[in-house]
């Protein structure tokens, strides 16, 4: 494949953008080579600068849950474009969309809209911290929560890539409130616990871990965290940025039947536009501005074009719950092909996948949590990845990311996609 103009066009934006890219996984410096710079996308695939077509198995890193340029969300923003892009006023719209999200999460009363899964999980803490009257936060290594200061300790994704899970800049005052359990281990949770008495405000949590590649919760796991946090006044919080709205339409809440106190959004409830939320009972969402002493607040939170695209994709998803059930059925489909094409060629591996989230580890222990996650061979997987997009297939540009796989995929590009893994894998 060519990447002339993608080279070129990379080599350009070092000079004006750190690392010639606004988020550092983008830069490809965990599988090396040059990012390809995307010229537009059009369901289940990519067209870059240099013309190529790729299969996209990123999908923005979760929001394209029904594919790129899907018709009715693009539609909606083009209309509430015509109108005015941003007043800082109240719109009807907020209210739909709140209405919906709301009518299809369980145990939420009310949610506030944000710009990003980093300041919906921000935001969180800090209203946890406010309801509660406590300082520390309890959170999984390898659980990512976006890059705010209280959760770049031993965050996964591209902290992890980059091997500075703690990142200067972070100061040993905030450091300090944030504990390190272990993903998948009840006792480490009890543990943090019993060493900080009547200190801990929250245990946030990723249900389905999905930044250290996918790694389901144990059975049993997150019922055990609720039993903790109930018996120690301390609240649960589901970090549902990638989950939410992917795994059912009430998240991960719906599919595991736990119920969390606070829950954090992102990613698929923007549709492609830069939102987040977080949402609770009334008891808690009640503690903030204006009505509650806990201050959070957002120039262009809510914003028209946002709120267009995050309720046309809602909208689709609430009205087909039958999507959920496409998507794992197609990932379920990969995970035979690739298991079996993986055996074939004799190579180490573990596939784990939850609905539609699904990552290959190239490691034959059960992958169950950060450390075992980062056992994997990531010599293999740069060949891997680089194989895979030699042959069209676009993944993830490390070994800590899950595939997100969306309903415009045909069981032709699966088919095509496991037939590339063959090919790929005879050459590992
Ligand atoms: C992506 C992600 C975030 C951060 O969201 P941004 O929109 O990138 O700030 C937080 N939590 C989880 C679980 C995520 O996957």
């Amino acid at each position: 494949m060519i990447y002339k103009r993608s080279s070129a066009l990379f080599a350009q934006a070092e000079n004006v953008i750190p690392g010639g890219v606004n988020s550092p996984v983008r830069a490809f410096k965990a599988v090396g080579g040059t990012p390809i710079f995307v010229k537009e996308a059009k369901g289940a695939y990519l067209y870059d600068e240099d013309g190529n077509k790729l299969i996209d198995y990123i999908n923005s890193w979760g929001p394209m849950i029904l594919g790129h340029a899907f018709e009715p969300v693009v539609n909606a923003v083009i209309e509430k474009a015509k109108k005015g892009t941003s007043f800082g006023m109240p719109t009807e719209i907020e209210t739909q969309i709140a209405e919906l999200a709301v009518s299809m999460v369980p145990n939420i009363d009310k949610i506030r809209f944000v710009n990003s899964g980093t300041e919906a999980c921000m935001s969180a803490i800090r209203l946890a911290r406010g309801f509660t009257g406590k300082d520390k936060i309890i959170k999984f290594a390898g659980c990512y929560h976006g890059h705010s200061d209280s959760f770049l300790i031993q965050a996964g994704s591209g902290a992890v890539t980059f091997g500075a899970p703690n990142s200067p800049g972070v100061t040993s005052g905030t450091a300090k409130d944030t504990l390190l359990a272990t993903y998948n281990d009840i006792e480490s949770v009890k543990e943090l616990i019993a060493a900080n008495p009547n200190e801990i405000a929250c245990i946030i949590i990723e249900p389905v871990a999905g930044n250290m590649g996918c790694i389901p919760p144990k059975n049993g796991f997150l019922q055990a965290l609720r039993t903790l946090c109930d018996a120690h006044n301390v609240l649960l919080i589901f970090d549902e940025v990638m989950t939410g709205f992917r795994l059912a339409k009430g998240g991960a809440q719906e599919l595991y039947n736990i119920h969390a106190d606070i829950v954090c959004f992102g990613k698929v409830i923007g549709g492609g536009l830069p939102v987040g939320a977080f949402a609770a009972r009334n008891e808690i969402m009640n503690h903030l501005a204006p009505l509650g002493p806990v201050y959070q607040a957002g120039t262009l939170s809510g914003n028209p074009l946002a709120m267009a695209a995050g309720l046309a994709m809602l909208e689709t998803l609430n009205n087909d719950p039958s999507i959920f059930t496409r998507l794992a059925e197609k990932t379920e489909y990969l995970h035979k092909g690739f298991t079996k094409v993986l055996n074939d060629n004799n190579i180490t591996h573990t596939i784990n996948r939850v609905g539609s989230m699904i990552s290959i580890h190239f490691e034959d222990n059960a992958v169950i949590d950060f450390k075992t996650s980062a056992k994997g061979n990531n010599e293999t997987f740069k060949k891997f990845f680089h194989g895979m997009l030699n042959e069209g297939i676009y993944i993830a540009p490390s070994a800590f990311e899950t595939w997100f796989i969306t309903d415009a995929l045909s069981y032709a590009d699966l088919d095509e996609t496991i037939a590339a893994v063959n090919k790929v894998a005879a050459t590992l």
